[in-house]
């Protein structure tokens, strides 16, 4: 196994993105959607993977489009290198057109008043834009009104600056199959289709459970981040393999003690063991989005074996009870993925802290080091 580290400074606690099986995950995801278009979500820097490295591999793989919630997300792939179509789905400030352009980055519109003000500002620098109109079908957080789109999508074929290039809309709740919800926004989109024609417009509308549950909602794009990573929106494993977790979180005992019965542990003694034990203090805290809800609840693997974080997580650091086990100071400890037969999955460590995997991933941050498994 080949591992590059993004940078030449050592750290004890590391991400591991395993590159090999996020190829195998785009190419199970490019079967699935056969011949329509495939734009990868890589916000909030690749759900905590790397921007750039995630980026770089999708452009190789052929990936069509990738994207991305701000401005400064599709600058950061630009000046890596990426030439591949961009689109920026959050809202815009008007000052950030002109970068937009420079940038050739699309961008997204969800008003009428921003597609004129859009207008308006590309007419007075000469400078054509890209630009998807957002319909609302069912989110209600941002887009059009599908009423508003049926009469707003012709007036904008009028314009001559702003370069109209797709219509989506982004589903509400499609992480399970047959939802209601769900099936009256495919329904939703594809009247609003029917009403204005597909005028070589790129109709987009799945996240990641349109892909695995929802065929009818590939239409000519599809929009997936989580699955792409490795997980399944309804939180079971892939049966059939081919999609599989990228992400492990990693670190190394810092320091070995024994703690006698009745001492307590950690900030406020919110431990206190019974009887004598044994506590390692591993090196990462909630600075490194180790969340500080893992106090007293989460769960680390040492030698094969499962054990309990115990006391207050620190900034910087926290302390497991292995009871009468072994462990010494170097030895890896696993919080999140394999340590041989056993593993502590994304989705149970996210249930832990009552989230959901997708903000665990990206809460887990740039101090760690992130190690990349490339062949
Ligand atoms: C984040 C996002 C996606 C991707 O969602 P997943 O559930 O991760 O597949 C697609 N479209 C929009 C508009 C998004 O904000």
């Amino acid at each position: 196994m080949t591992l590059m580290r993004d940078s030449a400074i050592p750290h004890p606690a590391w991400i591991e993105i395993d590159l090999c099986q996020f190829k195998k995950n785009l190419r199970e995801i490019r079967n699935r959607i056969g011949e329509k278009r495939f734009c990868l979500c890589v916000k909030a820097d690749a759900y905590g993977h790397g921007l750039i490295e995630i980026g770089k591999v999708a452009e190789l793989e052929g990936i069509d489009y990738l994207a991305v919630a701000f401005l400064k997300e599709g600058i950061f792939l630009r000046q890596a290198g990426l030439v591949m179509p961009i689109l920026v789905l959050g809202a815009f400030d008007p000052a950030q057109i002109q970068d937009f352009i420079e940038y050739n980055l699309e961008f997204t519109i969800s008003s009428r008043m921003k597609a004129e003000l859009v207008e308006e500002i590309c007419t007075k620098i000469q400078k054509k834009c890209r630009v998807h109109l957002e319909v609302d079908t069912g989110l209600r957080r941002t887009g059009v009104r599908v009423e508003t789109a049926i009469e707003l999508i012709p007036s904008l074929f009028q314009y001559k600056y702003l370069e109209l290039v797709g219509v989506y809309s982004h589903f509400a709740s499609s992480y399970h199959p047959n939802n209601p919800v769900a099936l009256e926004q495919i329904s939703q989109f594809s009247f609003l289709q029917q009403k204005i024609g597909k005028k070589n417009l790129i109709w987009h509308l799945a996240n990641s459970g349109g892909v695995m549950f929802y065929p009818e909602s590939h239409f000519d794009m599809v929009r997936p981040g989580f699955v792409c990573y490795g997980y399944m929106p309804d939180g079971k494993e892939d049966k059939t393999g081919a999609i599989a977790p990228i992400f492990s979180l990693k670190a190394r005992v810092s320091y070995f003690k024994v703690v006698k019965a009745g001492e307590g542990i950690g900030y406020n003694h919110l431990y206190t063991p019974s009887k004598q034990t044994r506590v390692v203090t591993v090196p990462l805290g909630y600075a490194d989005g180790f969340k500080r809800d893992f106090s007293n609840k989460g769960f680390v693997l040492i030698r094969g074996k499962k054990f309990k974080i115990v006391g207050i997580v620190c900034m910087d650091q926290f302390m497991v009870d292995i009871g009468d086990n072994e462990a010494y100071v170097g030895d890896e400890v696993t919080l999140i993925g394999r340590q041989g037969a056993d593993r502590i999955s994304m989705e149970e460590a996210a249930s832990v802290i009552n989230t959901v995997p997708h903000e665990l991933l990206c809460s887990l941050n740039g101090r760690l080091s992130r190690y990349y498994r490339v062949v």
